[in-house]
C-alpha cells in the first residue's frame, strides 16, 4: 500500500534536548520520557499529578533524547536524504519546534565544534567528500539562502537586502524564486563561506535575533549537479536539490495578547506552518490527491522537493521541562499527524 512507499519518503523524527543551565537551577520537572527502541516519546500531564493518570505516547520513526549525538542523527536519519541528492532527487530537511527547542542546534549547531555540528556543516563534507572521491563524473554544487519572513521572500546572499523576491511559474522548470542569486562552491570552506554571509545578512536589521529567527523561516538550499559520460557516448545530467530548513517558532504567537502588526504577523506564521503540517500529513496519507501546496510561500517554493521521488525529513524538536509541557503536547500532536 500507500503507506510504505511514503514512511520511506516522509519520515518524522522527534527529538528531546537536555534541560539547560536555568531549569536544572530551578528544579523543573522532566515530564517527557524517550523510548529509542520503540520509537516513542511519553510524555506526563503536570496537571494530574496522581500517579494514576496514563502519559501521553507519541510513536515516531525514529526518536532521540538529550544524549543524542549530532553525528547519529545525521548517520540514520540524514545521511541516506543527503546521499540521494547526490543521486539527482530533491530532499527536504526540516527543524520543528517551539523557539528555543534546538532547531538550530539540529540544523547548524556549533559550527567550530567537530562534536556538535549539526546537519547543515555535515552535509557540506558529506558531498565534498563523495564528490572528491568519485572517479567518471563532474560535479557543480551551487549554493542559494533565503528567508521567508511574513510571508515575503528575502534573498540573503543578495547585495540588496531591501528587496523582496517573486515565486514564478513554468511549465517546464516548474515554481521557482525570481532573481534568487546562487554560488558555485567548490569545497567546504566556500559553501561555508556562503553559509556565513547568509547569517551575517539574517541578523542586520534584526534587532532581536532569537525575536526574528522565531519569527521566520530559513532555507538554505544546496543544488549538485552530477554529469557523467554514459555507455551511449552521451553527457548525461542529473539535479539533486537539497533544502535545508530551520522552521519559525511553532509557539502560539497569539497567546501573548499580540495586536495590530504583532497579530497580522503571527497569524501568518501559523498560516505556513499549518500548510505544512497539512502537505505532509497529505503526502503520508498517500490517499489524498490533492496536495495543498497553494497555500502558502514555503509550500509553493518547496513544491518539487516534497513528495513525488522526493524525501522529506521533519526533525520536531521539543523541551523536557514541566513549564514547556503544553507547547511540547502541541508539537507532538503536529508532527503525529503525520503518521
Ligand atoms: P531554537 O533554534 O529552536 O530556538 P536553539 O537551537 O537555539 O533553539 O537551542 C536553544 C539552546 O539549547 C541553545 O543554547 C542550544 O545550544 C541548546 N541546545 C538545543 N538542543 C541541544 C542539544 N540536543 N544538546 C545540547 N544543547 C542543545
Ligand atoms: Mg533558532
Amino acid at each position: 500500500m500507500s503507506k510504505s512507499k511514503s514512511s520511506e519518503t516522509v519520515k518524522v523524527v522527534v527529538r528531546c534536548r537536555p534541560m539547560n543551565e536555568k531549569e536544572r537551577a530551578a528544579k523543573f520537572e522532566r515530564m517527557v520520557s524517550v523510548d529509542v527502541k520503540l520509537g516513542q516519546i511519553l510524555v506526563r500531564n503536570p496537571r494530574e499529578a496522581s500517579a494514576s493518570e496514563l502519559p501521553k505516547v507519541f510513536t515516531f520513526d525514529s526518536v532521540y533524547d538529550w544524549n543524542s549525538k549530532q553525528i547519529e542523527l545525521y548517520d540514520e536519519t540524514f545521511r541516506p536524504l543527503v546521499e540521494s541528492v547526490l543521486f539527482g532527487f530533491n530532499g527536504t530537511i526540516f527543524a520543528y519546534g517551539q523557539t528555543g527547542t534546538g532547531k538550530t542546534y539540529t540544523m547548524e549547531g556549533v559550527r567550530n565544534d567537530p562534536e556538535r555540528r549539526g546537519v547543515i556543516p555535515n552535509s557540506f563534507e558529506h558531498i565534498f567528500t563523495h564528490i572528491s572521491r568519485s572517479q567518471n563524473q563532474q560535479y557543480l554544487v551551487r549554493a542559494s539562502y533565503l528567508e521567508i519572513y511574513q510571508e515575503e521572500i528575502k534573498d540573503l546572499l543578495s547585495k540588496d537586502q531591501s528587496r523582496r523576491l517573486e515565486l514564478r511559474e513554468r511549465p517546464d522548470t516548474g515554481v521557482y524564486v525570481k532573481d534568487l542569486s546562487s554560488f558555485v562552491t567548490k569545497s567546504v570552506r566556500e559553501i561555508e563561506h556562503v553559509m556565513n554571509v547568509g547569517n551575517q545578512n539574517r541578523s542586520v536589521g534584526a534587532t532581536n535575533m532569537n525575536e526574528h529567527s522565531s519569527r521566520s523561516h530559513a532555507i538554505f538550499v544546496i543544488t549538485v549537479e552530477c554529469s557523467e559520460l554514459g555507455v551511449d557516448g552521451e553527457n548525461h545530467i542529473r539535479v539533486g536539490k537539497l533544502n535545508l530548513v530551520d522552521l519559525a517558532g511553532s509557539e502560539r504567537q497569539t497567546k501573548t495578547g499580540a495586536a495590530g502588526e504583532r497579530l497580522k504577523e503571527a497569524t501568518k506564521i501559523n498560516l505556513s506552518l499549518s500548510a505544512l503540517g497539512n502537505v505532509i500529513s497529505a503526502l503520508v496519507d498517500g490517499r489524498s490527491s490533492h496536495i495543498p501546496y497553494r497555500d502558502s510561500k514555503l509550500t509553493r517554493l518547496l513544491q518539487d522537493s516534497l513528495g513525488g521521488n522526493a524525501r522529506t525529513v521533519m526533525v520536531a524538536n521539543i523541551g523536557p521541562a514541566s513549564y514547556n509541557v503544553e507547547e511540547t503536547l502541541t508539537t507532538l500532536r503536529y508532527s503525529n499527524r503525520a503518521k
